[in-house]
């Protein structure tokens, strides 16, 4: 009776190696804190109003009259494409044919994964800038890449790309940047001369760019965004990721695109089509109106979004936090150590029984935990009376 004698065998973790160490997002931890708690929450970056009326009523009309409540095409309603390659060739003047090479996606998030999924082999290294989005790290492991993160540091008030570092980044495994500007969760919007830089280091490196520009119509003051598809032979190896859900505030209906050559979006589409194969059939009509909307409906949303940021990066500073102003997006990173802080995950957990607000360790975004222990990101895009709430319960920090 040998067998009586081993031991019974370790049962094997459910969850795959590839997804053991990402757990759940701490966004979903915040979000009940807050609720446990009555807080405002200015962790997860959604807005709390919706986007144009006249949009939503396009929903309402577009479901009405029977129009995408089926499968809609594969690459997207002929409408949207249509749409997003005017969008392009009015704001950037880059042109792409709408059959070929615009795909509409369930959201940038499935643009991120389709683009990952259907370009990496095993074992290919992607350079991100850390800190970065969460679902970066997740979708490069599970297409079996492995991460190279550049970190962008904190330079006179704002965190910036060390080029050199970048460049040295670079390995003979290297088979993929991949870029967000407006950068989420710092607010850099990469300018003229790093763009000009990574663009070199691309061609001369020869690698694919996956860049994330979900936040482009989201900078302020003179900070102005720069495709890097726009960028000397840029075109032809770029995969472009845009998203409704920021721009016009509707981030329920997940209608993403990629725009890309022919060769790439056809490659995104092979892994996108067994992902969800399509998305968001009425919403797609909807945002099709959407990007036609007058260059006036994209200045006020601008305008009041910076209103936004001033009301709450002035609180954030009278409670005492240093500010790291945003150039874009809806996030403003603080620095918690002027506070006598130095960790801020503790900072966050304790921040909603201290102040009654929520907000988000900029840690979670790092591979380098420690570079980003000190910053805590909250975002802005709520109303002006609950910005106005949060900062005076902020202001009580002090005392
Ligand atoms: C919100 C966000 C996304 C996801 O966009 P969806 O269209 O909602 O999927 C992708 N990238 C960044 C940087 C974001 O902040």
């Amino acid at each position: 009776m040998t067998s009586s004698a081993s031991p019974a065998p370790t049962p094997r973790p459910v969850l795959n190696r590839r997804l053991a160490e990402f757990g759940t997002t701490i966004f979903a931890e915040m979000s009940a804190l807050a609720l446990r708690t009555g807080s405002i929450n200015l962790g997860q970056g959604f807005p709390d109003t919706d986007g144009p009326e006249e949009i939503r009523e396009a929903a309402v009309r577009a479901l009405r009259d029977g129009r995408g409540n089926q499968y809609p095409p594969g690459p997207g309603v002929p409408e949207l494409r249509t749409a997003i390659a005017a969008h392009q060739e009015r704001r950037y003047g880059l042109t792409y044919d709408p059959d070929a090479e615009v795909l509409v996606t369930a959201g940038a998030t499935e643009a991120i994964a389709a683009a990952l999924l259907a370009l990496l082999e095993p074992g290919d290294e992607v350079i991100a800038l850390e800190p970065y989005y969460d679902s970066y790290a997740a979708c490069i492991a599970m297409a079996g890449g492995t991460r190279a993160p550049v970190t962008l540091r904190p330079h006179e008030g704002s965190f910036r790309l060390d080029l050199d570092e970048l460049r040295d980044a670079v390995t003979d495994r290297t088979r993929l940047l991949l870029i967000n500007t407006p950068h989420n969760p710092t607010g850099t919007v990469l300018t003229r001369e790093e763009l000009t830089a990574i663009a070199e280091l691309a061609v001369e490196r020869d690698l694919l760019v996956v860049t994330d520009e979900v936040y482009e119509h989201l900078v302020f003051d003179d900070a102005g965004h720069l495709p890097l598809a726009t960028f000397p032979g840029m075109r032809e190896r770029t995969v472009t990721i845009g998203s409704a859900g920021k721009t016009f505030s509707f981030t329920g209906w997940k209608v993403g695109w990629v725009t890309a050559t022919q060769e790439l979006t056809s490659a995104v589409r092979s892994a996108k089509q067994f992902l969800t194969y399509v998305a968001s059939g009425p919403f797609q009509y909807a945002i099709a109106e959407a990007l036609r909307l007058p260059d006036s409906y994209f200045e006020e949303f601008r305008a009041d979004m910076r209103v936004k940021r001033e009301l709450l990066a002035g609180g954030l500073e009278q409670a005492g936090f240093t500010v790291f102003r945003p150039a874009g997006t809806y996030f403003i990173t603080t620095d918690i150590r002027p506070l006598g802080e130095t960790d801020g995950f503790a900072f966050c957990r304790a921040l909603p029984e201290r102040a009654g607000v929520v907000a988000i360790p900029n840690a979670v975004f790092y591979d380098h935990r420690e570079q980003g222990a000190p910053f805590v990101r909250f975002a802005f895009c709520k109303r002006t009376d609950v910005l106005e709430e949060a900062a005076a319960r902020l202001k009580t920090l002090g005392r």
